[in-house]
């Protein structure tokens, strides 16, 4: 018998998980370009509020990074609630169970064994980030949910709906168009992309996030349970936590329904209700036939959290954390970085941006030219999702600061815009096997006709080259004035000539490493 009486915790919990899903969504879409260089809001709070990003992050640094500071409010929240967090504001999580309905779990059978792995990650996360294995992005959940909205789900959704509108403006009658357009115009302006754009590695990001709710096919919140680095931070908080819930008499009948339902599994066949499991949900209390569990304060528990995992397991994180960055520095890479790794204007010298970035994808959704994307190898294993210029497909505005603005954790560095400006983030280079002018004596100025630098990167010598023709011709051959240049990729992306680019921008110069002139 359900008593009255018992408050409605179980709607509280979902009003609060959609509200922090919609608060997400919000943020998301006001990440992106909105006609304006300023971001009034704090889009990136979501990560700011994460420990194991901030945890990871400052490990990197060595020093405390303010922006990040945030996120003691969750751990005073763990510490006071237990992994409340879990249960009632991740988006992650809340997703998870909201996306219950279309995957239902084969078994909610406990696996104990892998709800140890998510403590060997947090392992590797911090240690690695600590002796330079960056690894936290790609384990984060934050991360995977908006790295995977932002490049993949997003731009999708988006060429989609335009595809739909496409279609009904060319075929439709007029009576569907004057329902069609204006609401076409209202979605455009409220949560539609400024610009289609495309990413490298979307499949990829987005097979990721798929994977965390496809693997609720083999139980509930799978992935909390088992592989958040997060969730085994909080847990390990949570065993301090001042709020725990018990049942007030084990000896209740054997109905054991709460056992059954609990999505963490954190209730034994004692009754006993793991904090490190728990996210407090309150499903055990709503559902209780007889009103046995509740929650309440008390005295933290004794044992701690990884108690049952085997310490060689632990141990080997740990000692691969440390000991695997050392291997990163033997390859060629760490010597010679690869000329078409150009980075956004701001980023940290790339060791110290490797540390901090958390592959979010904030910056390249936020990217007003589609010039930013997810680099794959080129910045080695530990580099993938961080994001590098590909100015074929898209330039760095000269104009724009926004980059700097949405950047997580200080990676990229907030810039004013005289500053960004005169940061070098690379050099243009001409092919002159592919460029018009000294390739086939063919009159093209394209280049220095978009260059943004105010006394023009990209100057001419006039030459008599033979043209397909075999004819004698006059043209003017460009040429890159390497102090005048940024790299900021126009030129590239602008170019005629059909397939690679006849200019190319590489990252020779850029002003973040000191050894080469500039610097931060
Ligand atoms: S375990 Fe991780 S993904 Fe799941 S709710 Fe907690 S923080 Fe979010
Ligand atoms: S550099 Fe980009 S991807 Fe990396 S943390 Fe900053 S905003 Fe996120």
């Amino acid at each position: 018998m359900k008593g009255k009486s018992k408050p409605p915790w179980i709607t509280w919990r979902r009003l609060s998980q959609v509200l922090f899903l919609l608060l997400f969504f919000i943020l998301f879409i006001k990440t992106d370009y909105n006609g304006t260089d300023e971001i009034p809001y704090a889009v990136n709070i979501l990560f700011r509020i994460d420990p194991l990003v901030a945890a990871a992050a400052m490990l990197a640094a060595k020093a405390v990074i303010a922006i990040l500071l945030p996120a003691l409010i969750v751990v005073a929240l763990t510490l006071l609630l237990g992994r409340a967090f879990c249960g009632w504001l991740c988006p992650m999580g809340a997703l998870i169970d909201f996306c219950r309905r279309w995957i239902r779990p084969r078994a909610n059978q406990p696996r104990p064994g892998l709800r140890r792995i998510k403590y060997v990650l947090l392992a590797l996360v911090l240690t690695g980030a600590f002796f330079g294995l960056p690894v936290v992005g790609y384990f984060d959940p934050f991360s995977i949910l908006v790295r995977g909205f932002a490049t993949s789900v997003y731009p999708a959704a988006n060429g989609a709906v335009t595809e739909f509108f496409t279609v009904t403006y060319k075929s439709a009658p007029a009576w569907v168009n004057a329902v069609t357009e204006p609401l076409y115009a209202l979605l455009k302006a409220t949560i539609l992309p400024f610009k289609q754009k495309l990413f490298t590695l979307s499949l990829l990001s987005l097979a990721m996030l798929l994977a965390v709710f496809a693997l609720e096919k083999l139980e509930r919140r799978f992935f909390c349970r088992n592989l958040c680095p997060l969730g085994a931070l909080l847990a390990l908080n949570s065993w301090f936590s001042l709020m725990r819930g018990r049942a007030a008499d084990t000896r209740c009948g054997d109905c054991r329904l709460c056992e059954r339902i609990c999505r963490m599994n954190a209730i034994d066949g004692e009754k006993r209700i793991s904090p490190e499991a728990c996210i407090l949900c309150m499903e055990c209390v709503d559902r209780c036939p007889q009103e046995k569990i509740a929650f309440g304060f008390d005295r933290p528990a004794p044992k701690p959290a990884f108690a049952g995992m085997p310490r060689r397991t632990f141990v080997a994180a740990l000692v691969s954390g440390a000991v695997l960055p050392a291997f990163l520095k033997t390859r060629t890479i760490a010597a010679v970085p690869p000329p078409e790794l150009v980075r956004p204007p701001g980023a940290l010298p790339e060791p110290e941006f490797l540390g901090r970035c958390v592959r979010c994808a904030e910056c390249m959704q936020v990217c007003i030219g589609n010039a930013l994307h997810p680099a794959f190898l080129e910045a080695g294993m530990e580099g993938v999702f961080t994001p590098r210029l590909m100015a074929r497909v898209g330039y760095c505005e000269y104009n724009c600061t926004l980059c700097g603005q949405v950047c997580t954790t200080g990676a990229i560095r907030p810039l004013p815009l005289a500053e960004k400006q005169k940061t070098v983030i690379g050099l243009a280079i001409i092919d002159k096997n592919t460029c018009l002018p000294f390739a086939k004596g063919v009159p093209c100025i394209v280049c220095e006709e978009h260059c943004p630098t105010p006394d023009k990167a990209i100057k001419f010598r006039m030459a008599t080259v033979l043209n397909e023709r075999g004819e004698s011709v006059r043209v003017k051959q460009p040429y890159v004035i390497d102090r005048l240049c940024i790299g900021c990729g126009i030129c590239e992306t602008r170019c005629p000539v059909a397939g690679r680019s006849a200019i190319v921008v590489t990252s020779a110069g850029e002003s973040r490493h000191p050894e080469i002139g500039g610097g931060y």
